[in-house]
């Protein structure tokens, strides 16, 4: 059967391949550790669990209005305000299937052929998706390691053309674990609202930043800019829920209600039940999620520290999330077993045969030099499996 073309301007996700690989791998009994997987190693707190189980107790197990309940949308409207001083009603809130659902019914409801989509790289792998699946352009920015692989203003402004619709935002970074700073937001908010695009931004990290590091949303960088701005949030990675499938987006009415419309046409409401539980995650007691983070930061000292150490490999400190993203463009050109590595697939590819350990490359984030690292897994894997990769690099003829 002849299938339509937009399957083919799409590759499937990178990321959920490679932990596919790796889990394979691991079925045939090679001992695998995974540094691929994009979700918390963590369970779902024990009150955000209890929730659902009585959620389907009280018989909550039917259609609810296609954006979520208005109980949920009251508990995200709370954490907004609360959290992050945004003012929102009920109609300027919808709730989805898991944010990467949330993002794609944007994409589906704003853009269109000859819209072009601003995208800073590296980026999360499904953004280009997205945009491409709504016949618009991608445009993507390159930032630089060394501007901590953030925009800097004068990059926006040189690729800001007429038909730019939206730029796509992400702090905490994933892969980068980059956070912009208040003055950082601040100027890239200038541009954009001096040309009147929309900052599609991506919140989802926005809990798991480190030692302090305070937390920015360009929506109140200036007056007004909330109305050129759709926040877009999700339980997944702060509550340990990937599973249950819950995100959502506040933003001007309109779009909130054109989003609405083509969720009412793909999925209808997002589960009955996880709903009742991601109001139990918002606002009950938010103790597990802290100690998260706090596991999360020691693990990353211990990542970046040992990678640091390995001869060809560098590695800045992320300020948030669960991923280290090293430099290993240096170990390039080098050869094994007859063959050469030569770019990132090839690294990953490398390190999954020869030290039995599952890394992302950077090319599916649009950086060839780098590779990602999950450390949402235990410190013992950690140890094990960098120690892994520091003899495998050892082992490479120089
Ligand atoms: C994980 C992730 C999402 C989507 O998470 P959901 O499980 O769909 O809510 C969105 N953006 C980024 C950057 C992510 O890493």
């Amino acid at each position: 059967m002849k299938l339509a073309e937009r399957v083919n301007r799409i590759k499937a996700s990178p990321t959920l391949a490679i932990t596919e690989k790796a889990n394979a791998l691991k079925k045939e009994g090679r001992d695998i550790i995974g540094f691929g997987a994009g979700e918390p190693d963590f369970d779902t707190p024990v009150n955000i669990k209890n929730a659902g189980i009585k959620a389907i107790e009280d018989g909550f197990t039917k259609y609810t209005p296609v954006g979520g309940t208005d109980e949920l949308k009251d508990a995200i409207i709370d954490k907004l305000k609360m959290d992050n001083q945004l003012t929102y009603s009920r109609s300027q809130v919808v709730v989805s299937c898991g944010a990467k659902h949330t993002l794609y019914n944007l994409s589906q409801a704003l853009f269109e052929k000859g819209d072009e989509v601003i995208i800073p790289s590296p980026y999360w792998v499904s953004y280009p998706a997205f945009v491409l699946l709504a016949d618009a352009t991608p445009v993507i920015l390159e930032t630089k390691e060394q501007d901590g692989f953030k925009v800097r203003p004068d990059q926006l402004e040189g690729v800001i053309t007429k038909n730019t619709k939206a730029i796509i935002l992400n702090s905490p970074s994933n892969p980068t674990g980059a956070v912009y700073a208040f003055e950082e937001l601040k100027a890239l908010a200038d541009i954009i609202a001096g040309s009147n695009i929309l900052a599609i931004s991506d919140d989802i990290y926005e809990k798991i930043i480190f030692d302090g590091v305070p937390f920015f949303n360009i929506a109140n960088m200036r007056e007004n800019l909330k109305d050129l701005t759709v926040v877009v949030n999700g339980v997944s990675k702060t509550y340990a829920m990937t599973g249950w499938r819950i995100g959502y987006a506040a933003g001007p009415e309109d779009i909130i209600a054109a989003v609405s419309k083509i969720q009412s046409q793909n999925t209808s409401n997002p589960t009955s039940i996880s709903q009742k539980a991601t109001i139990e995650a918002l606002r009950g007691n938010q103790d597990d999620p802290r100690k998260m983070v706090e596991e999360y930061r020691e693990r990353r000292n211990c990542i970046v520290e040992m990678l640091n150490t390995i001869e060809g490999i560098t590695c800045v400190k992320p300020q948030g999330t669960f991923y280290a993203f090293p430099n290993v463009s240096k170990l390039y050109g080098v050869s094994y077993n007859g063959g050469t590595i030569s770019n990132s697939v090839d690294f990953a590819e490398y390190l999954l045969d020869e030290a039995n350990v599952a890394v992302v490359p950077g090319s599916a984030f649009g950086s060839d030099d780098h590779i990602r690292l999950s450390y949402a897994t235990s410190m013992e894997n950690i140890r094990k499996g960098i120690e892994r990769i520091k003899t495998a690099i050892d082992n490479l003829k120089r």
